[in-house]
C-alpha cells in the first residue's frame, strides 16, 4: 500500500460485530473471559484496548515497522525507550534537542546512572570516536528543533551496524509522511503524536515504533509495566487525525517553503532556518532523505535584539503566541523564554538558540494571510 492509503486503513478495520466503519471508541478497563483465561485477546486495558491496538497497528504500518505502540505523552514513549537501558550505559545524542527530552534524559535518567553525552551529528564520522562498550542507544532528532538542523540518519545507521547499540529518532517534526527513519536503518522511530500525527492541538499523546517485533514486545513489556498508556479517546483522536495527515503535512511543507522564502527575502531578518532553501547548510542531504521539508521554520533578526522577537510575536493575530506545534492552525514561539527555557542559558548560547529566535509552526491556513500577518507584525 501507498502512504495515501495507509494512513486511511492502516489497522483500521470495519469492527465485526456491527460494520461500523470507524474504530470504536472502547470504553472499557476489562474484558470478559468465557472461562478463567480463555479470553477475545484482550484481558485488561493497559494491556491492550482494541482502540489503541488500531492506532498502533496504523502506526506500525505508516512508518513501516514491526510494531507500534501508543503512549499517554511523547514524553512516556522515550521513558520507555531509555528504560531499555541498565546503569552504567552509555547514550551518544544529537545537542539541538527538544527540551524536555533534555531535561529527561539530565535531571531523572542521570540519577540512574545512565551517562549522556550531547553532540553535533553535522559530522557523522566524529561520532566514531565517542562509541565506547558501554554506548547503547543513538539518540536522533531530525530535523533538530528549534535549529532544523539536519541529521544523516543513513550514516548513523551505517556506522553501528553490527554493533549491539540501538538506533532511536524522534520523527516528530518530520512526521512519517516526510521521512521513514526505518527504512534507514533505525531501530526505534518516536513521534510526540502531540503535533502532526494528531494534527489538530486537541490532545496529548505519543507513539514508539520498532522495526522488529523483538524489540517491539520488549518496548510493549516495559509499557505495560510501567502504564503509560494512551487512553481509548485520545487513541481515536490520533487515528482520526492521521487520516488526514498526508493532505496536511503536503499544504505544511507548500505554506512553510513560501514562507522560508518570503522571510529569507525580508530586509528586517538574518538567518532563516528550513531545510527546504537552497541556502540551509544541508539542503543537500534534505533532498536526499525527506520528501517535503515540513512546516517548521526559524528566523533570527538583524537587529538581533530579543525585543524585535517579543514586540513582533506580539503583534501576530493570525499566527497564536502559544507553545507547541503540528496543529491545523500556525502557532508562533520564542524558544529562549518558551519551550527551551529548560535549557541553561550558557548552553542555549552555545547552540546558536539565541533571544532574537522566533520559531513559527507553519499550519494549513492560506498562504497570502499568513504571509500578510508576519507582514504587519514586522511593519509596527
Ligand atoms: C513535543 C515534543 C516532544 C514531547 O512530546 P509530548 O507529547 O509533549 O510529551 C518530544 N520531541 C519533540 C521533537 C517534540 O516536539
Amino acid at each position: 500500500m501507498n502512504f495515501n492509503t495507509k494512513v486511511i486503513h492502516g489497522g483500521q478495520h470495519h469492527e465485526s460485530a456491527t460494520g461500523s466503519v470507524n474504530v470504536p471508541v472502547f470504553l472499557t478497563s476489562t474484558f470478559a473471559q468465557k472461562s478463567p483465561g480463555i479470553h477475545s485477546g484482550y484481558e485488561y486495558s493497559r494491556a491492550a484496548n482494541p482502540t489503541r491496538q488500531a492506532l498502533e497497528d496504523s502506526l506500525a504500518s505508516i512508518e513501516n515497522g514491526a510494531r507500534g505502540l501508543a503512549f499517554g505523552s511523547g514524553l512516556a514513549a522515550i521513558d520507555c525507550v531509555l528504560k531499555l537501558l541498565n546503569p552504567g550505559d552509555e547514550v551518544i545524542s544529537v545537542d539541538d534537542l527538544y527540551g524536555g527530552s533534555y531535561r529527561m534524559f539530565v535531571r531523572l535518567f542521570e540519577k540512574y546512572q545512565l551517562k549522556f553525552t550531547f553532540v553535533n551529528f553535522d559530522d557523522v564520522s566524529k561520532i566514531e570516536s565517542l562509541i565506547t562498550d558501554k554506548t547503547k542507544l543513538i539518540w536522533l532528532e531530525t530535523p533538530t528543533n528549534p535549529l532544523m538542523k539536519l541529521v544523516d540518519i543513513k550514516a548513523v545507521t551505517e556506522l553501528v551496524k553490527g554493533k549491539d547499540i540501538l538506533v532511536a529518532v524522534d520523527n516528530t517534526f518530520a512526521s512519517p509522511y516526510i521521512q521513514n527513519p526505518i527504512d534507514l536503518g533505525a531501530d526505534i522511530v518516536m513521534h510526540s503524536a502531540t503535533k502532526y500525527l494528531g494534527g489538530h492541538s486537541d490532545v496529548i499523546a505519543g507513539a514508539l515504533i520498532a522495526k522488529d517485533a523483538e524489540l517491539g514486545e520488549k518496548l510493549h513489556f516495559i509499557q505495560f509495566a510501567s502504564g503509560g498508556i494512551l487512553g481509548p479517546h485520545d487513541s481515536y483522536l490520533v487515528l482520526r487525525g492521521i487520516k488526514t495527515l498526508a493532505l496536511r503535512m503536503q499544504r505544511h511543507s507548500d505554506n512553510g517553503l513560501e514562507i522560508a522564502k518570503y522571510l529569507e527575502n525580508h530586509p528586517a531578518v538574518d538567518q532563516v532556518f528550513y531545510p527546504g532553501l537552497k541556502s540551509h547548510p544541508q539542503h543537500d542531504l534534505a533532498l536526499r532523505q525527506m520528501r517535503e521539508s515540513g512546516g517548521m521554520v526559524s528566523f533570527t533578526f538583524k537587529s538581533g535584539k530579543k525585543e524585535d522577537a517579543i514586540s513582533f510575536l506580539e503583534k501576530l493575530k493570525v499566527f497564536t503566541l502559544a507553545e507547541s506545534l503540528g496543529g491545523v492552525e500556525s502557532l508562533a514561539n520564542h524558544p529562549a523564554l518558551m519551550t527551551h527555557a529548560s535549557i541553561p542559558a550558557e548552553k542555549r548560547a552555545e547552540l546558536g538558540i539565541t533571544d532574537d529566535l522566533v520559531r513559527l509552526s507553519v499550519g494549513i491556513e492560506d498562504k497570502d494571510d499568513l504571509i500578510a500577518d508576519l507582514e504587519k507584525a514586522f511593519k509596527s
